[in-house]
């Protein structure tokens, strides 16, 4: 086979409507991106414009939409507009918005395909990262479950149920690719239900919600006048919304999955699967990105001090990334008009990485109830201070491993020098 190229687009593209949850009028773009971007949103309306990369460590919310967060950066309703990224095997791109939702315009994921079909999806080089499984496993998430299964290509097995005259029990099998979802699940748009309709306004969704942005029904049959555009429109839209949600792992899919009545939150429950589960290639550096250790560490914001982690040999061995930069929250008091990074922090983070290693000793187990504690330092020596600006490269080596306990030899190097160095002791302990 030959080698497949990470992609992206040729020219930007505008879609501009009303959010279906917020009800707020919002233009996404898209934008070309480098080779290696992934997919990340940018909220052009907020101060700093910030960024929130579409992926499952920014999922904030499940409830009847997916939506990712970073602060006061929230976006909601992703998944229509992550589905048409993920159907055109874009690997790739900047997605400006003006507002909390990208437009829910006819409640399809076809507007945003369109879109992205004429902003031309061109190669950017690169490899892309692909997830794709070893052997068979099952998800189960409330009514939601899911078995995924080894297969070369993406294939989605989708069966729902719901007691309604024009639902009832629908299924159907599907493959994606740019060409399949074009046909069979681009166009199939999303639907509810007049009955929920008081219950949802309540909790403050479906603001912009109309005649045109959705399929409604009644007990009896549609009570908003739309015609369906397939008898089994409503399983094709739950196929859909799984592309999008499974869009957030970062990656390709390679795997056949059997749904049965997917959710949001079972979608989440998936991708989190598959994230960890899964094999991950390519995607070029990092050999593990932030989401991925995320997986394996529990430290967060501000203690989450490893960036990435650029090279695992085996299990002896790794190399992990800090970049240092002004915005660290030490800098504030660590000390004013004279920023340095504290040693104990700069141990910290190289522990962290030594924590990387030594969990990678559990890898293909779940590492959700481990955690990692430091027993000992020995021979810790700073060279030289750490200051904004700096990348320090941690390269640490396994010198023991005996049981749930080991030994490791570090340093930390910026610009080649070394800045720190230190022999730590830890043990894996059940949390
Ligand atoms: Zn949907």
């Amino acid at each position: 086979m030959p080698p497949i190229a990470r992609r992206s687009i040729a020219r930007k593209a505008t879609v501009a409507g009303t959010g279906l949850h917020t009800g707020a009028t919002t233009e996404a773009t898209f934008l070309p991106a480098p080779a290696g971007r992934g997919i990340v949103f940018r909220r052009t309306d907020l101060a700093g414009k910030p960024e929130v990369p579409a992926r499952l460590t920014e999922v904030e919310a499940v409830e009847r939409r997916t939506a990712v967060g970073r602060g006061d950066a929230t976006i909601h309703t992703v998944e229509h507009l992550l589905a048409a990224v993920a159907a055109h095997e874009i690997d790739d791109l900047t997605i400006d918005l003006t507002g909390p939702e990208p437009p829910i315009l006819d409640g399809s994921v076809q507007p945003y395909f369109e879109a992205l079909a004429k902003a031309g999806p061109t190669e950017v080089g690169g490899e892309p990262a692909v997830l794709s499984v070893q052997a068979p496993f099952t998800v189960t998430e409330g009514e939601s479950s899911y078995v995924v299964a080894p297969a070369k290509g993406f294939r989605l097995t989708v069966a729902i149920e719901w007691p309604h005259p024009l639902i009832g029990h629908q299924a159907g099998s599907y493959e994606v690719t740019p060409e399949g979802f074009a046909a069979e699940l681009a166009r199939a748009r999303t639907f509810g239900f007049t009955s929920e309709v008081a219950q949802l306004q309540a909790k403050g969704l479906i603001k912009g919600a109309s005649a045109a942005t959705a399929i409604v029904l009644d007990e009896r049959g549609i009570a908003n006048g739309v015609t369906l555009r397939w008898a089994d429109e409503f399983v094709r839209h739950k196929a859909a919304d799984i592309v999008g949600d499974l869009a957030l792992t970062g990656a390709r899919i390679r795997a056949h999955i059997v749904a049965t009545r997917p959710s949001h939150s079972g979608n989440i429950a998936l991708a989190w699967a598959l994230a960890r589960a899964g094999k991950r290639t390519g995607g070029g550096e990092p050999a593990m990105d932030i989401s991925r250790i995320m997986d394996y560490l529990p430290h967060r914001y501000p203690f989450l001090l490893v960036d990435r982690i650029i090279e695992v040999e085996g299990r002896q061995r790794i190399v992990g990334i800090k970049n240092v930069t002004i915005n660290e929250p030490f800098f504030q008091g660590h000390f004013p008009g004279h920023p340095i990074m504290p040693g104990v922090l700069i141990i910290e983070a190289m522990a962290q990485v030594g924590g990387m290693l030594l969990m990678s000793h559990f890898e293909g187990q779940n590492v959700d109830d481990k955690v990692v504690y430091f027993m000992s330092l020995d021979n810790v020596k700073f060279r030289r201070p750490v200051v904004p600006g700096d990348q320090i490269r941690f390269e640490l080596d396994m010198v023991q491993f005996r049981g749930k306990t080991c030994r490791m030899k570090g340093a930390g190097y910026v610009d080649g020098q070394v800045v720190a160095e230190a022999e730590m002791m830890a043990m894996v302990v059940d949390r």
